[in-house]
């Protein structure tokens, strides 16, 4: 099987992940890859905001490790994007940040359902335990559907997240999943089909292969994303996301390059 393009991977500067680009770089080739893209957590205005992503001086330096891994590895293609937390009242703040460099696309992610918890933050258990967690969902997805609409983003990461820890509420997920998928679909943008789900307790991709199915149903785009914080992680299930994408009937996902998409074709067949 050709792998598709791996769009989702970190960096050291997120101060949660290990291995630097040039390294996943030189992984990607050695397990086929053709096509990488960086897209690390990207710097908040105010660097005090929370401890898991770069500085905003860290920037630069950010894209030039990105460079760095262009050329070490000339023969595979390394897209320069960013994984961008979606909050509101964050706009303009992301508009900035977009100028700042030429990247070939943003992933729009919520993490955060209110300024001071992000849904998968694993040191913020307690949270959900304290919730009720059909409203934490109801606020991620309105918060998802507003990152759609915004129209800042090429690519919406990890569309399901909140199921990461197994908290799943007891009401049917799927109006709330219908409506964000409204707002993706008069977007235009792509949604990402991330493997690090499999990592977690949830066991499974994001999104959920029913969604996927909706997604398709719909005619939305797709891309894939190892969501990799580590070497060994880079285009890591890559296969079963494919396999996923194949089943309920996608023959095609997008790239980007300088915020504009193309179509490429998923290869399914062995060789
Ligand atoms: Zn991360
Ligand atoms: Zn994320």
């Amino acid at each position: 099987m050709r792998l598709p393009a791996d769009y989702h991977m970190h960096t050291p500067l997120c101060r949660h992940a290990t291995g630097e680009p040039s390294e996943y770089a030189a992984h990607a080739l050695e397990v086929g890859l053709k096509e990488i893209g960086f897209s690390d957590h990207s710097p908040m205005r105010q660097d005090n905001f929370d401890d898991w992503r770069m500085r905003l001086d860290q920037l630069d330096e950010y894209v030039e490790k990105v460079a760095r891994a262009r050329r070490d590895h000339p023969t595979l293609v390394i897209k320069l994007a960013l994984e961008v937390d979606f909050l509101p009242g964050h706009e303009d703040w992301i508009r900035e940040l977009a100028s700042r460099h030429p990247w070939d696309y943003l992933i729009g992610s919520v993490h955060y359902v209110s300024d001071s918890w992000a849904v998968d933050n694993p040191y913020k258990l307690s949270e959900w335990k304290s919730r009720d967690p059909w409203e934490v969902w109801s606020i991620y997805f309105e918060r998802l559907a507003m990152a759609a609409e915004s129209g800042l983003f090429e690519i919406i990461g990890h569309a399901d997240l909140p199921k990461k820890f197994g908290f799943y509420p007891k009401q049917d997920l799927t109006p709330l999943f219908a409506r964000f998928l409204e707002s993706a679909k008069k977007a235009g943008v792509a949604l990402e089909l991330n493997t690090a789900g499999l990592r977690k307790d949830c066991k499974e991709i994001y999104p959920s292969p029913r969604f996927v199915q909706m997604m398709f149903q719909m005619g939305i785009p797709i891309t894939f994303g190892s969501d990799a914080h580590a070497v060994g992680e880079v285009g890591k299930d890559l296969k079963a996301a494919v396999e996923l994408a194949t089943t309920v009937g996608y023959t095609e996902y997008r790239k980007f390059t300088a915020r504009k998409w193309q179509v490429a074709q998923i290869c399914s067949n062995e060789g």
